[in-house]
């Protein structure tokens, strides 16, 4: 007998049918001997609803309050799917964040979570129920109030508590039937895997990949819980996501695991890419400038530096950073043109990156050539280029993003035989 932590998105109990399904699923896990604790998110668009909604009454709701009313989306999904498994005749008891001994830091909106007390959820399962707790949720103890993990955090919620109770496994379900090669929306072709490195998983989230929430892989990561994504539609085996030292729970022990090189293919069109023109080639320069960019809020991620033009003693110097950042950025530069001594700034947003993430580039050489390669023959420019240990990134026109993302695939060799399943559409 298990201890399976289960996670359901909001699109997988988005209506009273799909909470009945998912009662059934919960249902038969507990059928087959297993202790059940289940995360659920908000029904459907009921977050982004109860969003709108505060600002409709506030042009900035104030964020205790707006925490208030968030969670109480998942309150509402809670109490459903109990009722629902009480009616299939099985015990089943809900709990708020606060109730389950989710303690998070004060941060309204986006709380981390500090530490996790679930002695009402060890009871509730010594007594043999199953237990429901509401996601994304939490209570902190100096103010005594709730607060929300931020978007998507119900698979955060999940991963804690499958650490807390030393769960064997984490399942989380949305309608996509695991961790794919690419995104199946973008590359038809993609190809579901069996099994996915943490640390590969944490590249892909961070370029891009919207599968698992980068928060809940770290979270993983750093005490050892074991991620199966799957679908709600199916019940065949989805992808395993494994933290260092962690067997493949599929595979037969000590089989040797066929590494590829590449794990998978991200694409983010959520970049802009700021370029600072004419900057004076002297000491200190970039540092000023970023120091600028900082404290405007920005989280910026490649910057490349031009060779400067010997005529002029000036370099260009270009930046990447999420679309919302960038007109804080800009203005907080232009405030400092004077003292930083360029000459203008560009801002394009049609940018897009295509990122290839595979633990295998450690010890294999090549990898970044076949991406080129694979991009000449597409004929797309590269105007950016970055890498990391497992990672190379290029920054490309957005237009041109699906088209290379494509290829690349194709490239190194991971597009399947047939076209991927797509149950439902937002992969949540
Ligand atoms: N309901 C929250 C959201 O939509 C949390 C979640 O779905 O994980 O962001
Ligand atoms: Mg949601």
């Amino acid at each position: 007998m298990a201890l399976i932590v289960q996670k359901y998105g909001g699109s997988s109990v988005a209506d009273a049918e799909s909470i009945k399904r998912v009662a059934k699923r919960i249902v038969d896990t507990r059928r087959a001997g297993h202790d059940v604790v289940v995360a659920v998110s908000a029904m459907g668009d009921t977050t982004d609803e109860l969003l709108d909604l505060a600002n409709e009454v506030a042009p900035i709701p104030a964020p205790r309050e707006l925490d208030m009313l968030l969670s109480s989306g998942e309150r509402i999904s809670m109490a459903l799917l109990a009722m629902a498994i009480h009616s299939m005749g099985f015990e089943a008891r809900s709990f708020t964040g606060s109730q389950a001994g989710m303690i998070t830091d004060a941060k309204h909106g986006a709380a981390r979570i500090v530490d996790v007390t679930p002695v009402r959820l060890r009871e509730a399962l010594d007594e043999g129920a199953i237990v429901i707790v509401a996601g994304f949720q939490g209570f902190n103890r100096d103010t005594r109030d709730i607060t929300t993990l931020g978007r998507g955090g119900s698979d955060t919620t999940a991963v804690a508590l499958a650490a807390a109770l030393d769960a064997d496994v984490c399942e989380i379900y949305s309608d996509v039937d695991g961790i794919f090669t690419a995104d199946p929306r973008v590359i038809p072709r993609a190809r579901k895997l069996d099994t996915i490195s943490s640390e590969e998983m944490l590249e892909l989230a961070a370029n891009g990949a919207k599968v698992l929430y980068i928060r809940a892989v770290e979270f993983a990561r750093r005490h050892g819980v074991l991620i199966h994504a799957r679908s709600t539609f199916t019940s065949s085996e989805g992808t395993y996501v494994l933290g260092e030292g962690m067997k493949n729970p599929r595979g037969p022990e000590g089989a040797a695991m066929e590494e590829p090189i590449v794990a998978g293919v991200a694409t983010d069109l959520t970049q802009a890419k700021i370029t600072v023109v004419g900057v004076p080639d002297v000491p200190g320069k970039a540092a000023e400038i970023f120091t600028v960019v900082a404290k405007s809020g920005a989280n910026v991620d490649m910057i490349v530096q031009n060779v400067s033009a010997a005529s002029t003693g000036r370099t260009d110097i270009s930046f990447t950073l999420p679309k919302a950042d960038a007109p804080a950025a800009l203005k907080a530069l232009a405030g400092d043109q004077g003292e930083i001594g360029f000459e203008n700034l560009i801002h394009d947003d049609q940018i897009g990156k295509l990122s290839v993430v595979g633990a295998g580039m450690r010890t294999h050489s090549g990898v970044s050539a076949t991406l080129f390669e694979a991009l000449r023959d597409t004929g797309i420019n590269i105007e950016m280029i970055s890498t990391s240990e497992i990672r190379i990134s290029v920054v490309l026109r957005g237009a041109d993003l699906v088209e290379a993302a494509r290829a690349v695939h194709t490239a190194y060799g991971l597009d399947s035989e047939i076209e991927a399943v797509v149950h439902a559409g937002t992969g949540r």
